[in-house]
């Protein structure tokens, strides 16, 4: 594995470099010249006699990863900023977006600049999101002070730190607070009513297993949820975006909303729900693959693969990395060779690991297939989340800041989970091969897995 390893990265603060005759994503080769922490020219000649010779590599502006779970503070021993972001690095990220529902959740302004203040200074860009409660409404106004934070979260169902908000009115109101205030709305959209009712159900026939975990949140829980939420977009004009959608059948309906004319919507979806399915929960390492929402049929993860490859529905993969400790959450005590200590259905924690893995998964499946372009893998990856998140610059542009992780095409990867940086310790995706591999990483101007000429 290449990248941030710990102690390979190359720091030039002020320092001018270029990355020489490298392939854009728009097909076109470039120099790419560096100086401090922004991009100061595109272009054909090069002048440095500092540089990497980028002929054999293709750059990408930096992934931007709009949903990630660091799980501080609180939770520490699931997964740390410190050990997040080199995994993160050598994944490519340049950008974080923090979710709110940590043990100590973002819910109250004095929470958020605590938490501001906690993680600090990052050789990553990150923003944070801000937690919705049934009373906390009136702090909406304040947020777009804060350059840090991106957004209100609405979780509409339970998951990992209950935060949930079920109640139709109470979510319009949550929806017209942001419209009024211009502030982005994130929505984890399962309807808890549908989803309590499929668990009753399940739960009065039999023991629960993690194979049931697609039943109880079933593609039906999802979809109702998007709908409603449609609905209430429709009517408040706030801006959302439709967090892990993992069903096509919640693509179709915000695509048959934007045919409509409805705009403002944004759609994120995750590797997950594009590379595995819900035969993964039926193995032995089941616990391994539970997330919220539940990883879906084979049939509807290669569907949701053909619609992500389309260039009009989904606007960003990122990879909802939610990191759990493999032991005392997931009940996975060792993994070579695999002993599992088997503990009820609601005692496995849901969330999956995925920084160091989305980028190529992406890559291969989508770019060294053929199936998508270059542009349009950027845009999925990076371009279109810093768009949603308001960047001046999102792409590989003069006065842009230096944030890019390049791509050996001819390189192949096979994810191990001891490669793994994130404290989660696995990858869902051990064994997964392909093509490509991060070449190197620049994060704010520093280089990490690369070395200079
Ligand atoms: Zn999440």
């Amino acid at each position: 594995m290449s990248g941030y390893q710990g102690g390979t990265m190359n720091q030039m603060t002020d320092a001018t470099w270029e990355i020489r005759d490298v392939l854009l994503p728009t097909g076109v080769r470039a120099t790419i010249r560096i100086q401090g922490k922004k991009i100061v020219a595109v272009g054909f000649t090069s002048l440095c006699d500092r540089y990497l010779d980028g002929s054999n590599l293709e750059i990408y502006p930096g992934f931007r990863n709009v949903h990630v779970h660091f799980r501080q503070p609180g939770w520490e021993y699931k997964e740390t900023w410190a050990t997040a972001v080199p995994a993160a690095i050598a994944g490519g990220y340049t950008l974080v977006c923090s979710m709110p529902n940590a043990k100590i959740q973002t819910t109250t302004l004095q929470a958020l600049e605590d938490k501001i203040i906690l993680v600090g200074d990052q050789p990553i860009d990150k923003r944070f999101w801000y937690g919705a409660t049934k009373t906390n409404h009136a702090d909406y106004k304040y947020l777009r002070s804060y350059a840090q934070c991106c957004g209100v979260k609405l979780y509409t169902s339970s998951t990992t730190g209950d935060m949930k908000i079920v109640e139709r009115e109470i979510q319009r109101y949550v929806m017209a607070t942001c419209a009024d205030a211009r502030v982005l709305l994130a929505i984890h959209a399962q309807d808890e009513e549908l989803r309590l009712r499929n668990l009753t159900r399940l739960q009065a026939q039999r023991e629960l297993v993690i194979a049931d975990h697609c039943k109880i949140q079933d593609t039906e829980v999802e979809l109702r949820a998007v709908i409603q939420a449609l609905e209430l977009q429709k009517e408040t004009r706030c801006a959302i975006l439709l967090c892990h959608l993992s069903a096509p059948e919640s693509l179709e309906a915000v695509d048959r909303a934007r045919q409509a004319g409805q705009t403002g919507i944004y759609v994120e979806t995750c590797p997950q729900y594009l590379f595995l399915n819900s035969d993964f929960l039926k193995g032995e390492f089941a616990a391994g693959f539970k997330c919220n929402p539940s990883l879906r049929s084979r049939k509807q993860m290669k569907r949701m693969f053909e619609l992500t490859c389309r260039p009009d529905i989904v606007d960003v993969i990122s990879d909802d990395h939610a990191p759990h400790n493999l032991g005392q959450d997931k009940g996975i005590v060792r993994l070579r060779p695999l002993e599992i200590s088997p503990r009820p259905y609601d005692e496995v924690a849901s969330g999956l690991p995925g920084l160091q893995t989305t980028g190529l998964l992406v890559y291969n499946s989508m770019v060294a297939s053929g199936k998508v372009s270059r542009f349009h893998f950027a845009n999925l990856m990076s371009i279109n989340a810093g768009r949603i998140l308001g960047l001046p610059r999102p792409g590989i542009d003069v006065g842009a800041d230096a944030d890019l992780v390049a791509i050996d095409p001819q390189a192949r990867h096979v994810f191990r989970h001891y490669e793994m940086l994130s404290k989660a310790g696995y990858t869902p995706y051990d064994g997964f091969e392909g093509s490509g591999r991060i070449a190197f990483t620049v994060a704010q101007g520093a280089l990490y897995g690369a070395e200079l000429k």
